[in-house]
């Protein structure tokens, strides 16, 4: 059984104010396979306390120090290899190559960003007389979901170092186990006492009273919509600011001249992906009407060859949802789907043949999907593709826009024209074309209702900033 009932608060494990604890489930086995703390306000408020009596030290030191500090935490990081993949192989049931290939590597590759970005970055501008300066915004609250252990807290804590705020974590109690390495990778990296406090316990628990707390200056968050919007309300009483990562449902474009085996395989990667809980899934598979039925094809082949099952297989390419809620959003989502007149062409509703245990779900695909169908509107956050057909262009961007969404979009083809007016045209923070690789360095946020900022690189640092003007400086 994995215990890690402490809260990591100035420098120190600490027992938790609340003595009470959080079982954390394996999905894969629907059993509990450790416990975290179920902080509380008392805790909250110590952790609060530590980052401020260090908050105005840690902003002026020099941006070397900082630097050489994220360089310690990636090798540091590099170090514990093997425990964090262990670690989301359990706590998210992701498979073992993907907790290796994307979780493990998207965290580091944030440090190391960051370790990059400060080479070059700015925090002084001076014009004529007068000086501008950027400086770190204070104490910072960071609230992340299960979805990406390291990932999502990785991008905020590696952008709080550099910029130099200190902060509170508040991981998802889905998936706390892999930020209790990171504190203690923290901790051997030498990271200032106070400037890394790691609060675990729930939403109401924890989170709340960390985006309420007076001495808290920015909210950074990434999860739902709707508990985006309470810490927003939450912060708005003392103008706290919030940068916020929400949900996403991203039209994945396929042109007419598209290579359909290749573009298939793309569009179900693109779906089944951390078995569909990324927030940038693009399943809204937009396809010209005259290739439908040969894409549909396809594509069914390709989901076909998906292999889910065992996590800790090196076969397996898809695990389980991370928990029995989240299961069975996916099956009320499969059901709407049925229920609104979309054609199920593969999988559908229950686990797939012999994944009894565990919460699997079967990859699945939707035909004939208008795009104002549930499964086209909301995020299911599970891998369920729905296949929507486009007459001609101005009607794919159109469709693609046609949400409250606006964090990702896809395109794919080869006429580079159209690629360049799709990638321009559609509303959404990030565009891909024909599978290019995001680099770290890339900004990374939402438009309308996918969020507020931008995350990741120079982008994620200056989140993190206040700017102040001073006049006369070089008088
Ligand atoms: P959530 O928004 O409820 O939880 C995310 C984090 O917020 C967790 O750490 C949670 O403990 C915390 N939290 C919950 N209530 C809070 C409150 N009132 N104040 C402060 N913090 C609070 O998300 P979830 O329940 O984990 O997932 C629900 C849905 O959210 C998913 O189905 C999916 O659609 C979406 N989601 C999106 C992302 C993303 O990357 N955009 C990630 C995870 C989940």
């Amino acid at each position: 059984m994995m215990n890690r009932t402490k809260q990591y608060i100035n420098g120190e494990w600490i027992d938790s104010d609340s003595g009470e604890t959080i079982d954390v489930i394996n999905p894969a086995t629907e059993e509990v396979f450790g416990k975290i703390a179920k902080g509380n306000k008392a805790d909250v408020d110590k952790a609060v306390q530590a980052a401020k009596d260090v908050y105005l030290k840690f902003r002026h030191t020099p941006v070397k120090e900082r630097q050489a500090m994220l360089g310690r935490i990636v090798e540091g990081y590099k170090a514990r290899k093997q425990d964090l993949i262990d670690v989301m192989t359990l706590e998210l049931g992701s498979p073992v190559t993907k907790s290796d290939k994307v979780h493990y590597e998207t965290g580091v590759t944030h440090f190391q960003a960051a370790y990059d970005a400060l080479e070059t970055f700015e925090f002084e501008e001076r014009r004529g007389e007068n000086l501008v300066v950027k400086e770190a915004i204070g104490v910072t609250g960071l609230v992340t979901p299960w979805n990406f252990p390291t990932n999502q807290t990785s991008l905020k804590l590696a952008a709080a170092f550099a910029a130099g705020a200190p902060v509170v974590l508040k991981p998802s109690e889905m998936t706390p186990f892999a930020a209790v390495i990171l504190a203690e990778i923290f901790d051997e990296a030498g990271v200032p006492k106070g400037v890394f406090n790691l609060v675990n316990g729930d939403g109401e628990g924890v989170g709340t009273p960390l985006s309420q707390h007076p001495d808290i200056r920015m909210m950074s968050f990434t999860g739902s919509g709707g508990t985006g919007s309470k810490i927003m309300e939450q912060a708005s009483k003392d103008f706290k600011k919030v940068s916020l990562e929400l949900g996403g449902k991203s039209p994945f474009i396929i042109l007419d001249d598209a290579d359909l085996d290749e573009a298939a395989q793309a569009a179900v990667a693109k779906v089944v992906n951390n078995t569909g809980q990324v927030c940038t899934a693009g399943t809204r598979t937009l396809v010209p009407e005259s290739l439908k039925d040969a894409f549909l094809k396809k594509a069914v082949e390709a989901m076909t060859r998906v292999k889910v099952g065992d996590p800790q297989s090196p076969e397996t390419e898809v695990g389980p949802i991370v928990s029995e809620k989240q299961y069975k959003q996916v099956q009320t989502y499969i059901q709407k789907g049925i229920d609104e007149g979309a054609t199920l062409i593969h999988g559908g509703l229950g686990k797939p043949d012999g994944l009894d245990k565990g919460y699997f779900v079967k990859p699945t695909i939707f035909a004939d999907v208008d795009n104002h169908m549930t499964i086209a509107q909301e995020e299911i956050f599970g891998p369920v593709m729905s296949v929507i057909t486009y007459k001609d262009l101005d009607e794919a961007i159109q469709i693609a826009n046609d949400t409250k969404y606006g964090l990702a979009g896809y395109v794919y083809g080869k006429d580079q024209d159209v690629l360049k007016r799709l990638a321009r045209e559609i509303e959404a923070g990030t565009i891909v074309i024909n599978e290019a690789p995001r680099t770290p360095d890339l900004p990374f946020g939402g438009y309308k209702q996918s969020g507020l900022g931008r995350e990741w690189g120079d982008y994620g640092i200056e989140e993190f900033l206040e700017v102040k003007a001073i006049a006369g400086f070089y008088r």
